[in-house]
């Protein structure tokens, strides 16, 4: 990775920040894989709280979705990743940004319009249980979808297809499980069958919120290579949110690392991972496979800043990660650092990849553990 003269890429509250367009072009779009299907430009989301209380939960996040490429999203719990999600399915309005589809931007639709966006922009959970009616059988769960996109069907093109969905996600012979009921099918069948609910609508974007999270461990290899296999056979451009950066690495083209609302680093999955950037990403690779058990990889090294935390126990002031980065200055106490071009592909927001300061940028280069 080269690290020699980072450029901060726009800067905070310029609406340009992190925009993958500013890092070089260099992403999917250079390496072979399709069209653009989906972006997200400078998108913001606040949420009023009680009294006069706003929580920004994404602020100023840009990227670009391509067909039959995997971006991950990563980041621990509450750094805005699903909210990320709601935005591009439309589920909520953003307060900020812009998203467009295949070049059209995307605003305020009629109902027609948002079904067809619906079925354009899938959405999958990580709970497939909750997911899934219980009172409906996967026939019906199915079937749905394919009359709403295919209208109208016949019995025989609806059964045909509902047997080829069932054989898209290897749930065979398909008869028998189309006939079962949810709390009939384990945790990996039933996020089988999330999986073709989505493909049903014919979607070009898949959006799949920590799509393995809830299920054993012994299955969740198993399902990120179905998934693999279903991005690849139907070109789908896939939003992948995890907490979990092994499985990024191993499954995505792109990471953004998300902290706090914000994108603090970003680049090709094998550079994030092998050499992270930021001190958040080396903490997140250090503590893999178990990203969730930050506490124990921080504590001692962060530093307190009670001064700059809000009642939300959200940073006011500076870098958002500061309280707890263990290489915290004064500078980073006082401003929040910009996403700086590290490479053409890749950006981190630190102020250690700052030039003013390169006598620091070595120590970004931690070694990868755990198998990371
Ligand atoms: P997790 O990994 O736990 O799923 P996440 O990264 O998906 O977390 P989000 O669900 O996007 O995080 O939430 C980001 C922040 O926004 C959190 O602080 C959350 O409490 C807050 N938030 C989300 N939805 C709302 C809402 N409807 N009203 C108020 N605050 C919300
Ligand atoms: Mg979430």
């Amino acid at each position: 990775m080269s690290v020699t003269s980072p450029q901060p890429i726009g800067g905070p509250g310029t609406g340009t920040t992190g925009q993958a367009g500013d890092l070089g072009g260099a992403g999917p779009e250079t390496a072979g894989y399709g069209e653009l299907a989906m972006e997200a430009i400078g998108l913001r989301k606040n949420y009023r709280l009680k009294g006069s209380e706003i929580l920004a939960a994404v602020k100023d996040v840009s990227f670009k979705l391509y067909r039959g490429a995997v971006v991950a999203l990563v980041g621990e719990s509450g750094s805005g990743k699903s909210t990320v999600a709601k935005l591009l399915a439309g589920q909520e309005a953003p307060s900020g940004g812009r998203i467009t589809l295949h070049g059209m931007p995307v605003g305020v639709m009629s109902r027609r319009q948002f079904r067809r966006y619906k079925s354009e922009v899938q959405l999958v959970f990580q709970d497939p249980f909750s997911s899934l009616n219980p009172i409906h059988t996967v026939r019906y769960h199915l079937a749905r979808p394919v009359r709403l996109h295919q209208h109208p069907v016949s019995k025989s093109a609806l059964d045909a297809e509902l047997v080829s969905l069932m054989e898209q996600v290897r749930l065979t012979p398909a008869e028998p499980f189309l006939a079962k009921y949810p709390h009939e099918l384990s945790g990996g069948q039933r996020q089988r069958v999330s999986f073709a609910r989505a493909l049903a609508a014919h979607p070009s974007v898949l959006l799949a919120d920590e799509p393995v999270s809830m299920l054993d461990v012994s299955i969740r290899l198993e399902m990120l290579t179905l998934l693999d296999d279903l991005r690849t056979r139907f070109q789908l451009a896939l939003l992948y949110i995890t907490h979990d950066i092994a499985s990024a690495r191993y499954f995505a083209d792109e990471i953004l690392v998300m902290y706090a609302g914000e994108i603090v680093e970003r680049g090709p999955a094998e550079d994030v991972t092998q050499q992270p950037a930021h001190p958040y990403t080396q903490l997140l690779v250090a503590s893999a496979p178990d990203p969730d058990n930050l506490g124990s990889v921080l504590r001692g090294g962060g530093q307190r800043a009670a001064r700059n935390i809000d009642s939300l126990g959200r940073v006011t002031t500076g870098c958002p990660f500061h309280p707890r980065c263990p290489f915290a200055e004064d500078k980073c106490r006082s401003e929040d650092p910009p996403l700086m071009q590290l490479s053409q592909a890749r950006g981190a927001a630190c102020w250690r990849l700052d030039v003013a300061a390169p006598q620091l940028v070595g120590a970004a280069k931690v070694e990868p553990v755990n198998g990371i």
